[in-house]
C-alpha cells in the first residue's frame, strides 16, 4: 500500500533521493565500492562532503565569513556546545523559551553562565510565539529556536541582535529564505529536513569564536571541526551523503524560494480544512502556525477510533500528536507531496459528513 508519512522526524525524504543513497550502499559511482567501505580521506567521499557543502551556501546564500561543518552528537550536541564556545567566564545569554527542545537548550547553558529567559510561551503550553520582548545588549549571545516541532509554531520574523543571533533550525531548515547575515550561529540535527539521523548541520561565522577564553574539550570546539574541515575524525558518511543528495534535490526543485512557495500552499490546505472542518481545532496561534508540523485536536473524543482507523486505512503514517499537545500532529516536510495532504484533507472531510 502507498504510504504518507507525516512522521515529525526521521521523516519523509524524497523518493529519488532514497533510491540513489541504496544503490550507493552497494555499488558507490558504479566503482564496485559501498559507500560506507571506502575512506573518508578517499576523493570521491571528500568529493561527496564538499559538494554537501557547496550546496548548503548556494541554497542559503552563505557568505564567506561563515563556516559549514557536518558533526555528529545530533541538535541536543549542539545545546552543549554553544555555551561551551560562545559564553564566557561569568558571561551571560539571553534564551527564547517556545518548548522542550529550547528549554533543553537552557538547561545546558546553565552550567556555564548566566542565562535570562526574556520571552517564554510556557503559560499557554508554547501555542505561541514570544513578541515584544527586548534583547539585551551586553549578553554574548541569544538563542532561539525557529520552528517548534512538537507545538507547530515558529518564528517568522527574527530579532535583529546586536550581538550573535543563535538558532535552533533542526526542524525548518531549507523550507524557506533567511537572511544567514542576520545569524552567528546556525545548527539543524539532519532527520528532520535534510536527511537521515546522524548528522548536524552547522553555519558559524568564524569571527565569533575563540573569544571566551575557556578550555574547550577538543571534540566540542568548533575550531577544532573548522580546522578539519569536518573531518577531524571520521564523519558520518552516509548521512552526509543523503543530505547531499537531498540538498541536490531541493536545487533541482529550483531552491529554497520554490521549496518555500509549495510549502505555503500546502500547509494553507491542511490550515484551511482544519479552520473549516467543525470536527478540528488548530492548537498554534494563528499568526504563528508552522509550515511544518500542523498540530491539530479532534473536537470529539467519541470519533477518535474512527478517525485513526480511516487514516490508517488510507496509508497515513505518524500524524499522532506529541503526548504533550495530543491530537495530531501533520508533518509536512520539504518531501511532502501535496497530494498526501490532499488524502488526509479528503479524510477530514469523509468524517465530518458522516
Ligand atoms: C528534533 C529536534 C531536536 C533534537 O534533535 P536531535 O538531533 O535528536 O538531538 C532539537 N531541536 C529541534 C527544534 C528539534 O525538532
Amino acid at each position: 500500500m502507498k504510504k504518507h508519512n507525516f512522521s515529525a522526524g526521521p521523516c519523509i525524504l524524497p523518493k529519488e533521493v532514497l533510491k540513489e543513497a541504496s544503490k550507493a550502499v552497494i555499488n558507490f559511482n558504479d566503482d564496485n565500492l559501498s559507500l560506507i567501505e571506502i575512506s573518508h580521506r578517499s576523493k570521491p567521499f571528500v568529493d561527496v562532503m564538499n559538494n554537501a557543502k557547496d550546496l548548503v551556501r548556494e541554497l542559503l546564500n552563505v557568505p564567506q565569513d561563515y563556516s559549514i561543518l557536518f558533526l555528529q552528537g545530533g541538535a541536543s550536541l549542539e545545546f552543549l556546545m554553544v555555551p561551551f564556545n560562545l559564553m564566557k567566564i561569568n558571561g551571560n545569554a539571553s534564551y527564547l523559551n517556545t518548548g522542550v527542545w529550547s528549554r533543553k537548550a537552557i538547561q545546558e547553558a546553565k552550567d556555564f553562565g548566566k542565562v535570562s529567559i526574556i520571552g517564554d510561551s510556557s503559560d499557554k503550553n508554547f501555542n505561541y510565539i514570544p513578541k515584544n520582548y527586548e534583547i539585551p545588549n551586553n549578553i554574548d549571545y541569544f538563542h532561539c529556536t525557529s520552528n517548534n516541532t512538537i507545538y507547530g509554531t515558529q518564528i517568522k520574523n527574527f530579532p535583529i541582535c546586536k550581538t550573535h543571533l543563535v538558532c535552533d533550525m533542526s526542524s525548518d531548515i531549507f523550507s524557506r529564505k533567511i537572511d544567514v547575515r542576520k545569524f552567528g550561529l546556525i545548527y539543524a540535527g539532519a532527520q528532520k529536513n535534510m536527511g537521515p539521523a546522524g548528522t548536524t548541520l552547522v553555519i558559524v561565522k568564524n569571527e565569533i569564536l575563540g573569544k571566551t577564553n575557556r578550555k574547550i574539550p577538543t571534540m566540542l570546539n568548533y575550531q577544532t571541526h573548522i580546522n578539519g574541515k569536518s573531518m577531524f575524525n571520521t564523519p558520518p558518511v552516509f548521512p552526509i551523503y543523503v543530505s547531499m543528495l537531498t540538498l541536490k534535490w531541493i536545487k533541482e526543485q529550483g531552491g529554497v524560494s520554490v521549496i518555500e512557495k509549495r510549502n505555503i500552499k500546502k500547509a494553507k490546505l491542511l490550515y484551511s480544512e482544519i479552520d473549516r472542518n467543525s470536527l478540528f481545532t488548530g492548537t498554534a496561534l494563528s499568526e504563528d502556525r508552522s509550515l511544518m508540523n500542523i498540530c491539530f485536536l479532534l473536537n470529539d473524543e467519541s470519533k477518535k477510533d474512527m478517525f485513526d482507523k480511516m487514516c490508517e486505512d488510507a496509508g497515513i503514517n505518524g500524524i499522532k500528536g506529541h503526548r504533550s499537545v495530543g491530537g495530531y500532529r501533520a508533518s509536512v516536510y520539504n518531501a511532502m507531496p501535496i497530494e498526501s495532504i490532499k488524502v488526509l484533507v479528503d479524510l477530514m472531510k469523509t468524517l465530518e459528513k458522516n
